[in-house]
Formats: structure tokens, C-alpha cells, sequence
């Protein structure tokens, strides 16, 4: 068993603790060292952030020297996200505030979209060009017309704008091209979504079962902590994935399953589970409906069955199911993050759902915990205007369960279709780099050819950027205040990002960039505090606090309004389902006309010749978005794709050989990737990690290194429930006769 030492270190501080992060979670020590006590008292002050490197916004403090700048990220002990302890991403936050690539003007297209033709421009030129469009095409076709695509938490100031002038368009590539369909599934089956950080009780549980999900490469801090306490105290992991993992080099059981089969394996543990009477019988019948309908639906999904399908040795599927049921409720199947996969993944997910729901883990210690958050009251504002149109009506009868703008749906409704006579014309894409996150590269591309207008918010100079109309200048993280974080947890508790820097460049927030927006626009009393300063201290002082104490402090925790993380013993509880129950049969979905049981239904296998294309994430990086971070490529700057040595035999394919790869339907990686052969994947796959083989010239550091998983993923599986766009049913082969120029290229 690996003990928290061995497994992964969060880092505290510095370079140091970058290099802990890139040497694979060597150990590094959790509290500070000398010389870095040292390091820090030297700096003269600090000033609190959330960091932004990633969406779990873990709190921490920005230190400078006595010149005023910036030098180090800290986290905030306070702080439930992180502990005190950032990842190696979060300390490197300082490279987004030093990088020379940013950008750092206005800029407006000068020639058409793609080139990279641009004049710099004043921030009066960029808004009024802005305004003008916006108005025109407004009025001509409606302010639905307009769409915001965002991430990041300046895309809150744009979602006002968007509301105020009338548009219901925002949409999220975090919904529909990530964890979409597992809020779905959770809803029908609990009555609740999980959004993030999920309330998964990792600290005290004794089981830990993670289905692709490979937890200590992505660095969800806290729950990486989390599961380095349970490793510590002797929790059982079960690691289910082709490829081997980090986290399946620190678990009891490795189930490398064939791609594309993980449902199966999840209805054969429910069939163990039910048929072997090791649920949780009173929680069952307490809390759930549909439990018979269940027990008829999987009888036959024996581990035989799942075997033929998933190559689990059958014994396995038992000893597995039979751990989990040992630790009930101290239980996590975990639900996954990035789970639009295959097209039945709402399901899939279902299937997740029931699984905990069939061990008691709801609600209970070291299964899933009641969280709380801290709400702070909107800026006090007019109604927003009723939309007279959405996307949605544009695509009756799909995706009906939809609860969030698809990013996707609103990229088909902007290519012109002569059946259709409405399409989206204008975009505002905010800290979204839509190229390298939209699946079918082409179909974004035929989409932005259509628009009327192109805005593009961000701090770097991304693909996207390259085809806007105009771009607007981000500051960093590090340069300015945003909304209070304020997310679910154990507790609720919030969070101050405050600027310790001038913005530098010619760059502006958010805030302002939508507040002179909406001045042009004639809705200014949608933003009724003239700075964020005043609207946050307004806010805070609703809490009980001010702006001022929490530049001195931080982080402030609230106490929950009642002691209820758990279920209390025979508590009754209404779920906010449609019978007040678990749903294991799910009405909600069978009323949208889908299956209420998740089915297994077999996926296309790979032709001869070709690989199913796994891709994931590494702990030094957040997708694209730090890829030309100066201290992150340090430790990595580019990808390599994984082959297995049968495979590697039969291609006579060695490791720091460069290839390129071209999948099913001819689209190839624009540029050449690393080869690295290992026992560590499966022969039926190949992985790469995401984010890079970036084309964008203006990212120097980056450009053309490594290979582009989206150049690579043309065909999309969509879920038919909600939309997600499963993107791993795409298969890849090597190009080998590299020329010299192409590989030092
Ligand atoms: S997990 Fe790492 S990158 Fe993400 S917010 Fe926390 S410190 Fe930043």
C-alpha cells in the first residue's frame, strides 16, 4: 500500500515545488522549509487571490518583493480547496502575469478571419466597433442572435451584459464538453447536480473507486489530498482504465478494461451487489423506488457477461463489487469529471449513481457529504428582459434534458442551414479557446465563417483569437478583483481575489470591459456600481464582513446553518426527484422518452491498423490554457503519444521517435508527436495528453510542439439525452516516414 509520502505532494511553495510536481510526485514536504520561511519573510507583502490556473480557485496569497513584484503563490490555510497547499500549476500562476506573449492591447481585424491581421486599437474604437454591431444585429435579427461562450470568472460580468440586453445564449464548454451528462444523471437519480468541487467525503472514505478518472494527474487539489489521507489510513482503490494510471500505481486493484466497455462492468458490480444481497438493504428501501425494477433489469449482467465484453476476469468483477460492499457507505463511486465519452454517458453515469446509491454512500461519512454555499446577494438591478427566442426550439425533440446552453448547439445553429431561417450572428467568446475545445475543428471553423461579429475576451493570444473581430485584453488573475468564489463544500465559505499588481500593458478586467459595454448599450442599470470594489464591499458587508477585512484575511469560513453533513440515523429525506426518492429507475428520464435503466450498447472497435485515442490531463498543466506559461513548460513542453510495445513491435516504433498520427477519417496532427513505448496502455488504444500542438505563431513558446488531440477528433458521439459531444469513439493511426524538417519543425 503506498503511503501519503509516496503518493502525491502538493506543492507549498516555488520552483521547488514545481520540479516536485514535473519529478511524477516525488515527496515534498507539506509544511515550509527553512530557506523558504526564509524566501517569504524576505517579501513585504501579500495580497489574497483565488487562483485561476483552474476551476477548483483554490485561495492563496500573492507575495512581492520590496521592489513590487510579484514573486511567489502561496496557498491559504484557511482555505478548504487547497489546504494551504497549491498544486504545481497554481504556484506557476506567476508565469501568466510574466508572460511576454500575452496580450496587451485592443486589437481590430484588418483582413479576413484566420489571418492574423490586426490593427491596435484604443479601447473607445474597440467598444464603440463592438456596440455598433451589436445594435445592428439586434435589431435586425434579434438580441438572441448573440451568444457568450465562457469560462473563467470574468465571464460573469459578460453573462450580465448578455441577460441585460436580452439574450438567453450562454453557454459553457465546461457543460456539454465535460461534465454535462454526470450532472444529468445525478439529478435524475438524486434530485441534486454536483458541480465542483463535488461533495465527495475522499478524507474519510474506505473504498475509492475511480472509472477514468485519473486523479493525481488531474490535480483536483483537494481531493488529491484527500486521497493521499485515505491511501494513509488504509482505503481501498480501485483504479478501472486502460491505461495505467498514477492513480492505478496506488491502488489495490487495476482493472485495465477494454475502452469503451465501462458500463457494462458497471451493471455486472450492480448485478453482484443485488444478486449477493450486499446493498444496503435498509437505506434501499428507505430511500429509493424502482429497487425491483432494477433487480429484473441486471439479473443477467452477470461478471460472465461482462467479461465477454469489458475482458475483466470474472472473479475480479466480485472481489471488486465485494470490497466496495465491505466499506459501505464509507464508499465513493467516483462520478467522474470530463465524461463525454462514448454518447451514452448520461447513462453510463446512471449507472454510477445507482451504484453509490445501492451502498448507501449518499449522504453519508466517506461516501458524499451535504454541501454547503454562501450566497451573495446580486447587484440590485431592473428584471432582465424575456427572450422571445432560443437555441433549443432550433432542434426539437433533442436533448431534452439539456439544462445549460450546449456549446456545441449553438455552433450548429450559427452554420447556416437553409431548412432553418434563424442562426446566431454574433459571439462573445470569454477565456474560451473554442478551437481546441469544440470537437469537429471544421464545423467550428464553417460556423465562425458565418458570423457577423467576433469578440474574443482573454490574456493570451489563443487560436480563437486569431479569427476574431476584435480582441479585448484580459488582464491576469494576479491584476485584478473578481466576484467573490464562493462554492459548495463542508462548510460555506468564501473567498477575496484582489489585484496585487497594476493591470500591465494596455489591459482592462472584465468588470470594466462589460460595464463600458453596457453603457454603449444603453443598459448601464445592470451594473449599478460603478467599480467592483463598491459592489464587492456591498456584498460582503450582506455577510457580515467588508471588503477590508478580507484583504487582510482572505478566506472567511461561515458556519452552516445546521449540523446535517450526513443523514442523521432513520432521518427522513426528501429528494428532489419526482417521487421524493433515489431514483433507480429514473422518471424524469424515461418521461423524455430514453431508457429509466442504463443499457449496455456495444461502441464501435477500432478498424484493423488503427487505436482507439484515449487523451487526459498532467498535473503541470490545465488543458491549452497553460501551455505557454513560462514556468510550466519548464517542466513540460510538450505531449507524447503512449503505444503499447506489441503495437510499437508491429509499426517498428521506438520511444523518442516522432510520428504523426491520422485518424478514421483521414484528419491528421498538424504537427509530429513524441513516441513512448510502454507496458503502461493498453494495445487496443493510444493516449496523449491534451492541450497542445498548438498553431497559434504568437504563442512562441508553445507553438508546434507536441500534437492537437482535437485535429484528431472529427467524429462526435452525441449524447441524445443532454447534448454532450462524446469524443473518444475517434481512432488513430501512425505516419512514420517523417521527413528531417517536418521532425525539428
Ligand atoms: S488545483 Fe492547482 S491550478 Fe487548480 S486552482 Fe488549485 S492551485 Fe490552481
Amino acid at each position: 500500500m503506498a503511503t501519503r509520502r509516496q503518493f502525491i505532494r502538493i506543492s507549498t511553495i516555488g520552483a521547488g515545488a514545481l520540479m516536485a510536481g514535473a519529478a511524477g510526485f516525488k515527496s515534498f514536504g507539506s509544511g515550509l522549509t527553512n530557506g523558504q520561511k526564509a524566501t517569504i519573510a524576505a517579501l513585504t507583502g501579500r495580497t489574497p487571490t483565488y487562483c485561476e490556473v483552474c476551476f477548483w480557485k483554490c485561495a492563496g496569497w500573492v507575495w512581492k518583493d520590496n521592489g513590487g513584484k510579484i514573486k511567489k503563490i502561496t496557498g491559504n490555510a484557511e482555505d478548504m480547496n487547497c489546504n494551504g497547499r497549491l498544486c504545481p500549476r497554481g504556484t506557476g500562476g506567476v508565469g501568466m502575469y510574466y508572460d511576454e506573449d500575452r496580450l496587451k492591447t485592443p486589437l481590430i481585424r484588418t483582413e479576413e478571419r484566420g489571418k492574423q491581421s490586426f490593427r491596435e486599437a484604443t479601447w473607445e474604437e474597440a467598444f464603440d466597433y463592438i456596440a455598433e454591431k451589436i445594435k445592428k444585429l439586434s435589431a435586425d435579427w434579434g438580441p438572441e442572435s448573440l451568444a457568450l461562450f465562457t469560462h473563467g470568472s470574468g465571464g460573469k460580468y459578460f453573462t450580465t451584459l448578455l441577460k441585460a440586453l436580452g439574450s438567453p445564449h450562454i453557454a459553457a464548454p465546461s457543460y456539454a464538453q465535460c461534465r454535462g451528462p454526470r450532472e444529468v444523471a445525478f439529478q435524475a437519480t438524486f434530485g441534486e447536480a454536483l458541480e465542483s468541487p463535488e461533495p465527495l467525503d475522499i478524507r474519510d472514505t474506505r473504498c475509492l473507486v475511480l472509472i477514468g478518472s485519473h486523479l493525481g494527474e488531474n490535480m483536483h487539489n483537494g481531493q488529491v489530498q484527500e486521497m493521499s489521507d485515505a491511501i494513509d489510513k488504509g482505503a481501498t482503490i480501485i483504479t478501472v482504465d486502460p491505461r495505467f494510471s498514477t492513480a492505478a500505481g496506488k491502488s489495490k486493484y487495476w482493472l485495465p478494461i477494454k475502452p469503451a466497455t465501462d458500463l457494462a462492468l458497471l451493471l455486472a458490480w450492480i448485478n453482484v451487489i443485488i444478486s449477493e444481497e450486499l446493498y444496503d438493504k435498509p437505506y434501499v428501501d428507505k430511500y429509493t423506488s424502482g429497487f425491483e425494477y432494477l433487480k429484473e433489469h441486471v439479473k443477467n449482467m452477470t461478471p460472465e457477461w461482462a467479461y465477454g465484453i469489458t475482458t475483466i476476469d470474472p472473479t475480479v468483477i466480485r472481489e471488486t463489487a465485494r470490497e466496495m460492499a465491505n466499506a459501505a457507505p464509507a464508499v465513493i463511486v467516483h462520478p467522474g469529471r470530463h465524461v463525454t465519452w462514448y454518447g451514452d454517458d448520461t447513462q453510463r453515469i446512471r449507472a454510477v449513481a445507482i451504484l453509490n446509491a445501492l451502498l448507501g454512500s449518499w449522504g453519508r461519512r466517506g461516501g458524499f457529504f451535504r454541501a454547503e454555499t454562501a450566497v451573495l446577494p446580486e447587484p440590485p438591478h431592473p428584471p432582465y428582459p424575456a427572450p422571445k427566442r432560443h437555441w433549443k426550439t432550433e432542434f426539437p425533440d433533442l436533448y431534452k434534458l439539456a439544462d445549460t446552453v450546449l456549446s456545441n448547439g449553438v455552433c450548429a445553429a450559427t452554420v447556416p442551414d437553409p431548412s432553418r431561417n434563424w442562426k446566431f450572428r454574433g459571439w462573445i467568446v470569454n477565456g474560451s479557446n473554442l478551437i481546441e475545445t469544440l470537437p469537429d475543428q471544421a464545423n467550428t471553423l464553417k460556423a465562425i465563417d458565418a458570423l457577423d461579429l467576433l469578440v474574443v475576451i482573454d490574456t493570451m493570444p489563443m487560436e480563437i483569437t486569431g479569427y476574431a473581430d476584435v480582441v479585448l485584453p484580459e488582464c491576469t488573475y494576479l491584476e485584478r478583483y473578481d466576484d467573490i468564489r464562493a462554492v459548495p463544500h463542508r462548510k460555506p465559505q468564501i473567498a477575496l481575489r484582489m489585484p496585487a499588481a497594476e493591470p500591465a500593458y494596455n489591459t482592462k478586467p472584465a468588470f470594466w470591459m462589460a460595464r463600458e459595454l453596457a453603457k454603449r448599450l444603453g443598459v448601464i442599470e445592470y451594473f449599478p456600481f460603478e467599480t467592483i470594489e463598491e459592489q464587492l464591499d456591498w456584498q460582503l458587508k450582506h455577510l457580515g464582513t467588508s471588503l477590508e477585512e478580507m484583504g487582510k484575511v482572505g478566506v472567511k469560513t461561515l458556519d452552516r446553518p445546521a449540523d446535517n453533513l450526513f443523514f442523521a440515523p432513520g432521518e427522513d429525506v426528501e429528494f428532489y426527484t419526482g417521487s421524493g426518492k433515489i431514483e433507480l429507475y429514473s422518471g424524469l428520464i424515461e418521461e423524455a422518452g430514453y431508457d429509466p435503466i442504463p443499457k449496455y450498447t456495444k461502441h464501435e472497435e477500432p478498424p484493423e491498423g488503427y487505436y482507439r485515442l484515449n487523451y487526459g490531463r498532467a498535473p503541470m498543466h490545465t488543458f491549452g490554457r497553460t501551455s505557454n506559461n513560462p514556468n510550466l513548460t519548464d517542466l513540460m513542453d510538450e505531449n507524447s503519444v503512449w503505444v503499447n510495445p506489441r503495437v510499437a513491435k508491429e509499426w517498428g516504433l521506438s520511444t523518442g521517435q516522432y510520428v504523426h498520427l491520422v485518424n478514421q477519417d483521414g484528419s491528421r496532427s498538424e504537427f509530429p508527436i513524441r513516441v513512448r513505448v510502454t507496458e503502461r496502455i493498453r494495445w487496443d488504444s493510444v493516449y496523449m495528453v491534451h492541450g497542445f500542438g498548438h498553431d497559434q505563431k504568437k504563442l512562441r513558446r508553445c507553438y508546434g510542439k507536441g500534437a492537437s488531440d482535437t485535429n484528431l477528433i472529427t467524429k462526435v458521439l452525441i449524447d441524445p439525452i443532454m447534448g454532450g459531444t462524446g469524443m473518444r469513439g475517434n481512432f488513430v493511426t501512425f505516419i512514420t516516414d517523417l521527413g528531417k524538417a517536418e521532425v525539428a519543425s
